[in-house]
Order: C-alpha cells, then structure tokens, then sequence
C-alpha cells in the first residue's frame, strides 16, 4: 500500500462535492492505492476523470495525464482549478516561459495534475521523460488509451512511446481509460503498456438518461424545427453527412430564428475554434456538424444529439448519441431515418478493389438499418450488439414508450398477402406495394396489370402500405429473403388468413410523438423559474471568470439546487457537485439568488427531502419514514387538510402532498382517498405512457382538471404496486 495523505470519500466530498462513488471508481481506486495498474473501460460520462484525479489528491506526489486532445485537456484544468486543485498542462500552444514556470511548479511539487500532450513526453528541448524521473510521480493515467492500438478507431502514433512507461517507472501505477475497445484493442493497450499486476474494470455501456427516437426522414425539417421548439433552452448537437448539409441546414435554422452554427473539417482552424468556444459557453445553442466535430468535446449539459442523416454504423451512431447528457441528466437522442439515405451510404461503402472490406461496411450499415426498423426495444438492440444482455423493455426508447394497440387488420393483410401470393412470391417490397397501389410505373410486369389485385390499394398511401408489410414481417406473416434483392415470402403462418379468414392484429400506423419537456430522472419536482434563473446566474459568472458555464456547476448541480432550495450555507454540502472550494467561493452568490426567489414565490427549504444515495439504499421505507413525512403524516389522520398542514408548517403545499404520497407507498395511506376512480384509470394509462419520472409530463398529457396532487399519489400508488 502506498502512503496517502487523505482517504478517496474524503476528497469525492470536500473537493467534488459528490456523496457516492459511481459504477466502479471506488475498486479502481483503491486497486490504484494499492500501486496496481488498471485498465478501465466506461462508456462516456460514466466519469473517467474521477477515476485518477480523486488517487492524483490522495497521493503525495504528482499525477501525469496523457491526453491527446488540446482542448479538453484546458477544459478539465480549468474545472480542477474551479475546485480548489492545482492543476496545470503542458502542451505546443504554450509560449517557453509559460513551459518552464509549470516545470519549476513541478520541481518544487506544487502540482496535483499535470496533463500532457503525448508528443510533449518525448519532443520538446528537454527529454520529458527523463525529467519526469527526479520528481515525485505517483500515477500515470492515459486518457483515450484506445489511440495506442492500431487496431482502435483512432490510431496516435506518438502514444507508442508510453510503452517506455513500466521500464523508466516500474513502481509508479499507471492507470489506462478508454470508452470505445473492442477485445482486440484492450489487448493491445495491455500489451503496448507492459502493465503486469493489473485488473482490467469493465462497466456497462448503457446510457440509462439518453432516451432514443427514430422519426421518419420525410418532410424531416418541419419535424425537426417543431422538436427544436420545444426545446429553445437547451444545447444541442445535430449530425449530418456531409459538410455542404451542414451548412445549409444551419443557414436554413437560423434563418428560422435559431441559434445554430456549421462546424467541419473544411472549414478553418480558427473559425472552427471560435466556434466551439462559443458552443461551449452556451453563446451557440446548435451545432450543426459533421462527424469531425465532438471528439474531445466535454460539454456536460447536451441535451440533445439529433442525426439529420442515417449514421454508416451502430459504432459511429452510439459514439454521438453518447455525447448528450454526461451530466446524468434526460437526454434525448433522435435519428431521422429514410431509405434514400440507405441508398447513397450503400454506394459510399463500395470500396474499389476491396470485395471484403465492402462486405462488411455492408452489414454495419444493415445493422444500423435493423436498429430502425425494428419494432423493439432500442436500448437492447444497441445493448446486444456491444455483446450485453438487456431486458426487452426500457421504458426509455420511442418502441417502449409507444406500446401500440392492435386492431383488426384482416382486410389489410389479406390484400397484401394474396398479391404476394399472385406475384408468385418473387418480389421485393416496394414491388407489392406498386402492385397495390396500381402503378403505371414501366417497371410493373404487364401481366402484373392484369391481376384482381393490381391497384385494390389505392384508399392508403404507400408510406401505410410499407407499414403494413413491415408489420406483416414483423408478426411473421410474411418473411424476407436475405441478398441484395429481398424478396417477400408467404409463411407459415400466411395460409389460414389466405384460405381460412383467420384474423390479423396489427398496429395502425402513428407518429412517435417526442417528450415535449425533458424529462427530468429526479424524484420530485423542481421549480422551473428558478431554474432559469440559476443558469443566467451561472452564465453570467462563466462570462465574467471566461470559463465554459458548465465548468461552474453542472445542470445536475443547478437542478439539485432548483428541487431542494437550500438556503443556508450548511445545507450546501448535501448539494451535488458543491465542494468546499465551490461553496466559499460560489456559494453565497448562489444562496442569494434562491432565498429572493422562495421569498418572492412563498416557498420554502426543502432539503429535508434530500438523502444520499447511500441513506436511500439503506433505509427500509417503513421504519426510516423521516420524522417530518411522520409529522405531515399525524397531522393529516388527525383530520387536517393538506392546505392547513402546509400553512401550519410553513411548508410547501407540494411538500406535504410528497410526505403524504410517501405513505401511499408504504400502504398506510389509500390512494382512493385522493383519486376518484375514473381520474385513477386516466392516470395510469399516462403513467405507462409516458413513464413515472415527470409529473409534468404526465400533466401536459391529462384533461386540465387533473391535479398534480392527484397524478402524484396515483404514481405512488403505482410505484407501490410494483416496489
Ligand atoms: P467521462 O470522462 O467518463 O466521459 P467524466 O469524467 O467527464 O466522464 O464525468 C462525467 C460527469 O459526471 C462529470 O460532470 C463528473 O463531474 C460527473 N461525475 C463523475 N463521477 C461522479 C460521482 N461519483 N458523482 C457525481 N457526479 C460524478
Ligand atoms: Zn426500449
């Protein structure tokens, strides 16, 4: 065991300001503590940083970074600095005097952090690394440790020095991160680093807070706009294949009164800087760019990651959707999906003289296809295909979130079935869908004109006719040939509503409506307008300190700070993400702003409510009832009304009505005595549709005379049924 000066709870608390580790940072680091290495795969914003920065303060000496991105390596100084750490980097963009005041820094040990450039350790006028062996290192991280493999996607020949590390540094740890390795990657940054004592920590790659949408391609703008709509607060980034698309579409945007701006490879450098700058700072709402903008970019409050045009693999895809919400925070990801995109990326994945490397650009870009048109849950899809097991419902993607009713379709079906049967089972889809539509096209057989079933489909559109027959597939009433030319086959299952007039039950074709408010993951309300307000206060600061706003506090932090209205100095510690160094310095400011509202809205403090994670995971509901639910609780059954507890306890009304709730969910109280029956079906049937986690999702969803009171002890009624 190496000697620490304070333990990692410690330092997670007083300069973080979190209460709990996440997934497995705490085994890592006390694997690091005990001068092990570890590699350490975590999907983005699972929070790698944590992972060596929390050692970095727990060791005596300094800890090397190896980042290969300029400009994130900034951004995380910047944040350590915000929080008290002494924190440096080293990079090209640096004057020499800059350079030698953060070696004389490093001399006299006045760093906890030092990030570098990959290039900086072995270029530069003095041999880094031979410097780096007279002062006291104790950890290496490499960051993005995925660019030391040829095999990954994004191969840096400079990091091949790090293989120097173990012989130079054989007793100080190293610990590698990455969010993308595939297992041959893994076992190249193994190799490649020399580790021998490590373990390697393997997280799920589910991203729980990024709900996924698929909406249909055409007529996408109207759709696209109406969706930026109702998000006008929020940032965002919208990809699009190619460089002249992004250009257009941020033209098209802000011509529409958006703030949108184009960000490519084409254009130059410094434009492309002023540009993330401005999005970073929240000066830029939408970016609008190709696949060369977001490596690299940290921004923790995106909440939305939109692709204009079908991304060519699931790889690419979940890589920028996994851009949105590092925060933990709801993020949404939407992808507009048609099948001329299908066509122009089948032909970009010809590769000339390259038979194989085609075949599987191919089948990447069907699996992408697959995970649009599938009728199930998303998450899972995009859960298997990285090699993990998933439930078959999430409750967080469009195909979950829209459980269909099933009508009577025989008349439908048998229409399509019997032209397929006609056409003697030897066509594609739109094949049979031209046949039912009567189309004159001159690529329709002339006998194929003169069968009973050519044109009996004219009532429908052809977009519900392909929605037809891709249901039909999906029943299993028909199937599809593999090959580059399917053909639509008979089952099974086609002949007794072919011959028997047996029944069908399909889906009627519907549009996924988007959450119109973002869902918030939270387990109580929060005051909107103050909220609002936080963030301008927020903003205001990162202007005048010019720093990124998400650097001063997070959008969790601001939540938190919006449900819970602390409003003294003592209550920030139980705020997230408010360390020591944050509260002297930030903190009054804050408290300012919050008491001025609760006094201007007649609220008060609600941090009664607030349990760590750890207090929730160990209480059992029935005994650990706080004493002030129980107070709220006596009151009530002595025969007070909500109102007169709230006035009595100078509490909000939404306070009491949440002590109360609680003991729906314990059953102590009867959920009948707040909802009428008919109100309890409604309810329900919002609750499975939209989820249980927004009240106010719920609400815009309901007849107006439906109250908040109401739809919250009917979710506690509900949450206790299935607790
Ligand atoms: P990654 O590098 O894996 O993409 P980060 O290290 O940037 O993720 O972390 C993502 C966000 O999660 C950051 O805002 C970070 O402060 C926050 N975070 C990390 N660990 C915790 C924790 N234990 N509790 C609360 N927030 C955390
Ligand atoms: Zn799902």
């Amino acid at each position: 065991m190496i000697s620490t000066i304070a333990t990692p709870h410690q330092i997670l608390e007083s300069v973080f300001g979190y209460t709990e580790f996440r997934h497995n940072q705490e085994e890592i680091i006390t694997h690091l503590l005990k001068g092990k290495d570890a590699v350490v795969l975590m999907p983005t914003g699972g929070g790698k940083s944590l992972c060596y920065q929390v050692p970095a303060l727990c060791l005596p000496g300094v800890t090397i970074v190896v980042s290969p991105l300029i400009a994130l390596m900034k951004d995380q100084v910047d944040a350590l600095v915000l929080s008290g750490v002494k924190a440096a980097f080293l990079n090209s963009t640096q004057s020499g005097g800059e350079q030698s005041f953060i070696l004389q820094q490093l001399r006299s040990n006045e760093l906890k952090l030092l990030y570098v450039a990959p290039e900086r350790l072995v270029g530069g006028e003095i041999q880094f690394l031979r410097f780096l062996q007279d002062i006291p290192v104790s950890l290496f991280a490499i960051d993005e440790a995925h660019c030391i493999s040829q095999w990954g996607h994004d191969f840096r020949p400079e990091y091949r020095v790090l293989s120097q590390l173990k012989e130079k540094f054989p007793s100080v740890p190293i610990i590698a991160l990455t969010a993308t390795a595939d297992a041959l990657t893994k076992k190249d940054i193994i190799e490649q680093l020399h580790v021998t004592d490590y373990r390697v920590f393997e997280n799920s790659f589910n991203r729980p807070n990024i709900y996924y949408y698929v909406k249909p391609k055409k007529g996408y703008y109207d759709s696209l706009v109406d969706y930026l709509e109702e998000h006008k607060d929020d940032s965002g980034i919208i990809y699009c294949l190619s460089r002249l698309a992004t250009e257009k579409l941020a033209e098209d945007l802000r011509a529409d009164g958006y703030s949108a701006a184009a960000y490519h490879a084409g254009l130059e450098k410094n434009i492309r800087d002023e540009r993330q700058d401005l999005f970073l700072k929240d000066d830029i709402k939408i970016m609008v760019a190709t696949i060369a903008f977001g490596m690299g970019i940290n921004k923790s409050n995106v909440r939305f990651v939109v692709h204009a045009d079908l991304p060519k693999n699931i790889e690419g895809y979940y890589q920028e959707t996994g851009r949105a919400g590092r925060d933990g925070l709801h993020s949404e990801a939407v992808l507009f999906y048609g099948a001329g995109d299908v066509m122009k990326l089948k032909n970009f994945a010809q590769v000339e003289n390259n038979p194989d490397q085609t075949q599987i650009l191919l089948k990447k870009l069907d699996q992408m296809v697959q995970l649009c048109e599938t009728r199930s849950c998303r998450r899972k899809y995009l859960l298997n295909y990285f090699g993990e097991e998933a439930a078959g419902y999430c409750g967080s993607c469009d195909n979950c979130l829209h459980k269909p009713e099933l009508q009577d379709s025989t008349v439908t079906a048998q229409k399509i079935l019997s032209t397929v049967y006609r056409i003697n089972q030897s066509f594609g889809m739109r094949y049979v869908v031209d046949i039912l539509k009567g189309s004159n096209s001159e690529k329709i057989r002339a006998e194929h004109k003169k069968l009973s079933v050519y044109g009996i489909g004219k009532d429908k559109p052809k977009e519900e006719w392909m929605h037809y027959l891709k249901e039909l597939l999906h029943y299993g009433y028909l199937q599809q040939s593999d090959g580059e030319y399917p053909v639509i086959k008979l089952t099974e299952k086609s002949k007794p509503v072919l011959f028997e007039k047996a029944q069908v039950f399909l889906s009627a074709p519907v549009q996924v409506s988007i959450a119109k408010e973002p869902v918030i993951y939270q387990q109580y309300d929060y005051e909107k307008g103050l909220f609002e307000e936080l963030k301008q206060l927020r903003n205001k600061i990162a202007h005048e300190e010019n720093v990124p706003a998400y650097l001063i506090f997070s959008d969790s932090t601001l939540l938190d700070l919006a449900t819970y209205l602390p409003l003294l100095k003592t209550d920030l510690p139980k705020i997230s993400g408010f360390g020591a160094f944050k509260i002297e310095r930030y903190g009054a400011t804050f408290l300012e702003k919050i008491r001025e509202y609760c006094s201007d809205h007649s609220l008060t403090t609600r941090i009664e409510l607030k349990q760590t994670t750890r207090t929730k995971k160990a209480s059992v509901p029935r005994e650990r009832a706080s004493d002030t639910k129980k107070i709220s609780y006596d009151m009530y059954r002595s025969g007070k009304t909500i109102a007169e507890i709230a006035a009595e306890r100078q509490f909000a009304i939404t306070t009491i009505e949440t002590h109360l709730s609680y003991y729906i969910t314990t059953g102590d109280l009867d959920v009948n005595e707040f909802v009428s029956f008919d109100k309890q079906d409604l309810i329900e049937q919002a609750a499975i549709r939209f989820g249980r986690l927004s009240l106010k999702l719920i609400k815009d969803n309901l007849p107006e005379n439906i109250s908040y009171m109401e739809i919250r002890m009917m979710v506690a009624h509900l949450n206790k049924e299935t607790a």
